[in-house]
């Protein structure tokens, strides 16, 4: 029987990432040794204090359909921290959007902001630098945008100049997607960087692109330590309008399972932005879980100390991990400075053959050997775009004693390339 489906569904890529994290459990599963570094998730579990504040909204009967974006003291919250903390202004309660998740909220962002083009045009172009998150392209494809991708390299630590940025857009750029700290480079876009970011954006939207829009992936803001402090360029007043800083819980409060993001945004369009989000979301998925709420507003409120640990943690694995790569000869590694990946350049060992005579001549075909003859899962860099083709991310939420075997299997399986 042949009955079809949307080419729109069938024509996605899976998740690369998520497919090889899923060979290796399996593999475990199967009683086989495999080390896995696939996981994009913190291995700490959440904080007792957000858990509890849950369970006591469940247990006291938060379990009714809440307002669509989010209840008020939450999206309070929200907006008060994004004002405090990431220095954004003219961001109200009104601004805030709550989501399932910060992959969800950017899934409803694209479609507020991208759109189809009519019969003959050409499509709406977003800035993206590369290597990038695996699921920007498909969800602005989706919505039904096309991406312009910025070329960035392990030398200047996968970071896009200004001028990459100015030479990119066009009067169909519709958005600049920025992530920092980035998935899966680890690395970071300085103060100034983001200002001379800016500056491009507030001159191009005063000529060629009216509609530019910023969209901010700040997943990884709180795992940072490589003394370059986190910035918001939403906080710039010049483009503030135009920016949309993305968030969620996921990353800083080990809540990767409870499916929480948000949307912060300013002034007159933000709240444009933020109405449209409501009337799309609230023909999709409504609120997010009635009893979350409140764990959100526990979490901003007096998780600190346990995201301090957590953050302190990543930059001893940083450092332990950042110290082996570079001690291997021919592997090019920038220095990650947050989020919790190391991204190397593994090309030097392209052409070689392991010791099983598989040939090694891409990434894919690296980390498809090391999984099957090391036993050591990494995700090949093909997917994040660019040249992210020559590299393996390799995420390190995990103990530094998990990160010393791994590093030692990594070097002998590169070892044993001929
Ligand atoms: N942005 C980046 C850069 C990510 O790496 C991820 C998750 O891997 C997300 C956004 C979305 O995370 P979540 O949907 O769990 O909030």
């Amino acid at each position: 029987m042949s009955i079809a489906l949307a080419p729109r569904a069938t024509n996605l890529k899976p998740s690369v990432t998520v497919a090889f994290m899923n060979r290796a459990k399996a593999m475990q599963r199967a009683g086989k040794d495999v080390l896995s570094f696939a996981a994009g998730e913190p291995d700490f579990d959440t904080p007792a204090c957000i858990k509890m504040a849950a369970i006591k909204a469940l247990a006291n009967g938060m379990t009714k359909y809440m307002p669509t974006l989010g209840d008020p003291d939450t999206r309070s919250a929200l907006a008060r921290k994004l004002t405090i903390e990431n220095g954004i202004p003219g961001c109200t309660p009104e601004h805030i959007t709550i989501g399932a998740g910060g992959k969800h909220s950017l899934f409803v962002a694209c479609h507020v902001l991208l759109d189809f083009p009519a019969p003959g045009q050409p499509k709406q172009e977003v800035v993206l630098p590369v290597p990038a998150w695996v699921s920007y392209a498909p969800i602005v494809e989706l919505a039904g945008g096309t991406i312009v991708e910025v070329e960035t390299t392990v030398a200047t630590g996968f970071l896009a100049t200004a001028e990459q940025i100015e030479k990119a857009i066009t009067p169909r750029t519709r958005m600049v997607i920025l992530n920092s700290p980035s998935n899966p480079c680890g690395t970071m876009y300085s103060e100034q960087q983001l200002r001379a970011i800016a500056a491009v954006i507030e001159k191009a939207a005063k000529t060629i692109a009216p509609n530019l829009v910023v969209l901010s992936d700040e997943l990884y803001e709180k795992i940072v330590y490589g003394g370059i402090p986190h910035f918001s360029i939403g906080s710039i007043p010049a483009i503030a309008e135009r920016v949309i800083t993305l968030n969620g819980l996921s990353k800083a409060y080990g809540m990767t399972g409870w499916r929480i993001g948000y949307t912060g945004s300013s002034g007159e369009f933000g709240r444009a932005f933020t109405s449209a989000m409501g009337t799309l979301q609230g023909q999709m998925s409504t609120n997010i879980t009635s009893f979350t709420y409140p764990a959100i507003v526990e979490a901003l409120a007096n998780a600190g100390p346990e995201v301090e640990l957590m953050r302190q943690a990543f930059a001893a694995r940083a450092e332990a991990i950042n110290a082996r790569l570079n001690a291997m000869p021919g592997i090019v590694n920038a220095k990650a400075t947050g989020a919790f990946y190391a991204f190397p350049n593994v090309r030097a060992y392209f052409g070689k053959t392991t010791p099983q005579g598989k040939k090694i001549d891409s990434a894919m075909s690296m980390c498809e050997a090391m999984l099957e003859e090391a036993g050591l899962a990494f995700v090949p860099g093909e997917d994040f775009g660019g040249v992210g083709r020559e590299h393996v991310r390799i995420s390190f939420a995990c103990s530094l004693d998990q990160i010393a075997k791994g590093m030692d299997r990594f070097e002998a399986f590169l070892r044993s390339l001929k």
